[in-house]
């Protein structure tokens, strides 16, 4: 097989590729929910960096005759999904087993569900730099993961697999998409929403790198106008959202050439690799008939109560969709700066943190901090952060800012130094002696000065010359820029204006 060169050139071959092909995508997601014990067992969940096989029981083993139990916490983290996305429930569903052979499964099987998921029929709104997307939702259900596969090397140098079955039996969601997505930034765009959706509901922590969330893309493309769907390929390794839209890229991207030189498209899963940014042949799709579904005979179909749906409903925290909505028309924010805020919770605690703190300042002028400067600061501190908690002194800052008594520029120092390094904004202003001269006695005292210093100006400006930036920069550099230069600006026409010049 040959590989295709195109490192550099997605973009534009991209465009190309879709002026005559439709690309069709629908993904599926899986995430670790986040539950105390496991799916079927009460083993406990938390097994980062546990030994081996150190959380494991008869039930996540595997072991004959070893019998389940269903965890309520999962069952209702699924239902909450269900009712983030809009979906519903049906009265009953069951459990069915999946069956395959594979050493990570020690039963043989998995307990997953087919016929009927726990949630059906919802949809995901968001963004993307073509305008608000919608995707339908066809499912979530609910599955438990399987053992962890550690190829390494023996003591003796030969290579050994070793099976790790701490991950055993942990509840797993499933969550599939219509093949309503159509660009490999769109499919990255609905990964995102879903996983600040899932992290805002509290159902799963989501972390794409750590394997907690896994998002597979089924990818096919049809000539433009028509309906039928393509042959589809499974795309599957990618651990960051980035790999997903490059991913995505790349396979409509081999489908079309492969198209155009009149190959034949198979149904396979492919492998994406990120260091050589392609995808490779992983195997030919098997289909469901293959894992001979049937229903779980350990377990009784289970029963959602309309009462059971309500009281979860009741318990949803507002929703990112919902608060980008309360942003604009509440706080009046554009919808670019809502987005930004919600899209981040970081900046979602600190706009509401400070506007808890300060309820009188003006939202939009909050929202330009968390944006521009916060974001700035913490994407270019990185990982942990820097300690600070929202809001510190940032009300009181931005107090200052708006009532001109502190310049911007040197407030982006001052927050700086006080998000970054935890110093108090008090403090710096004062060491650095940053306090704006607002008051009109100062002001005025600066301005005679400035005028009496520059007759050759005043005449200037009396004669209509556009002189009035200088006399304010003069002002500024009398005060080591800490005049509010409205006021002088102001102040320096009221003087010269007053003083008998006259206008025309
Ligand atoms: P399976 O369970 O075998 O993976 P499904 O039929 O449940 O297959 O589909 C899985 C995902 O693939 C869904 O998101 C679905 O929308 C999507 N899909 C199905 N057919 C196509 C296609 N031809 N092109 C793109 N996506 C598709
Ligand atoms: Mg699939
Ligand atoms: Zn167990």
């Amino acid at each position: 097989m040959t590989a295709p060169v195109r490192s550099g050139q997605s973009t534009r071959g991209a465009s190309a590729t879709l002026e005559r092909y439709e690309a069709v995508i629908g993904i599926e997601v899986h995430c670790q929910l986040r539950t105390v014990s496991k799916m079927f067992c009460s083993c406990s969940t938390a097994y980062d960096g546990a030994p081996p096989n150190s959380h494991t029981c008869p039930v996540c083993l595997g072991l004959p005759g070893a019998l389940p139990t269903i965890n309520r916490q999962a069952v209702e983290h699924v239902l909450t999904t269900g009712l983030a996305i809009g979906a519903s429930a049906p009265p009953t569903t069951r459990r069915e087993r999946k069956n395959y052979f594979y050493p990570d499964l020690p039963k043989g099987y998995q307990i997953s569900q087919y016929e009927i998921p726990l949630m059906a029929n919802g949809t995901l709104t968001f963004d993307t730099s073509g305008g608000p997307v919608t995707v339908g939702i066809r499912r979530a259900h609910l599955e438990e993961d399987t053992a962890k596969l550690i190829h390494a090397e023996g003591a003796d140098g030969r290579r050994v697999s070793l099976v790790d079955f701490n991950r055993s039996g942990v509840p797993l969601m499933e969550i599939v998409t219509e093949a309503d997505l159509r660009s490999a930034e769109a499919s990255r765009r609905y990964a995102e929403e879903l996983q600040l959706l899932l992290r805002t509901i509290g159902v799963s922590d989501a972390d794409m790198e750590r394997g907690q969330m896994r998002v597979e893309a089924n990818v096919s493309i049809r000539p433009r106008g028509e309906q039928r769907l393509g042959i589809r390929v499974e795309v599957k390794n990618m651990n960051s959202f980035r790999s997903v839209e490059r991913a995505i890229g790349f396979e409509i991207e081999r489908q079309a050439e492969l198209r155009d030189a009149g190959g034949a498209m198979v149904q396979e899963t492919r492998g994406w690799s990120d260091d050589r940014g392609s995808t490779y042949p992983m195997r030919t799709k098997e289909d469901s008939e293959d894992y001979r579904y049937f229903p779980e005979p350990d377990l009784p179909p289970l029963s959602v109560d309309r009462a059971w749906i309500e009281r979860l409903k009741a318990r949803l925290p507002e929703l990112p969709s919902a608060r980008r909505g309360r942003y604009l028309t509440e706080r009046g924010l554009s919808s670019y700066d809502a987005n930004v805020i919600v899209n981040d919770p970081r900046a979602t605690e600190m706009f509401e943190a400070v506007l808890a703190a300060d309820a009188s300042l003006p939202p939009k002028e909050v929202a330009n901090w968390v944006t521009n400067e916060y974001l700035r600061l913490l994407g270019r501190v990185g990982g942990d952060g820097t300690g600070f908690s929202a809001p510190g002194d940032v009300p009181a800052l931005i107090r200052l800012v708006v009532d001109g008594r502190i310049t911007k520029a040197n407030a982006k120092e001052v927050f700086e130094a006080h998000v970054v390094d935890g110093r108090r904004v008090e403090e710096v202003i004062r060491e650095r002696g940053f306090h704006q001269i607002s008051d009109a006695v100062s002001i005025d005292a600066i301005v005679d000065e400035v005028i009496a210093a520059n007759p050759k100006a005043v005449a200037d400006y009396r004669a209509g010359k556009p002189v009035i930036g200088f006399f304010v920069g003069q002002v500024m550099k009398a005060t080591r820029g800490q005049a509010n230069a409205g006021l002088a600006e102001a102040a320096i026409r009221a003087r010269l204006d007053g003083a008998g010049a006259g206008e025309g």
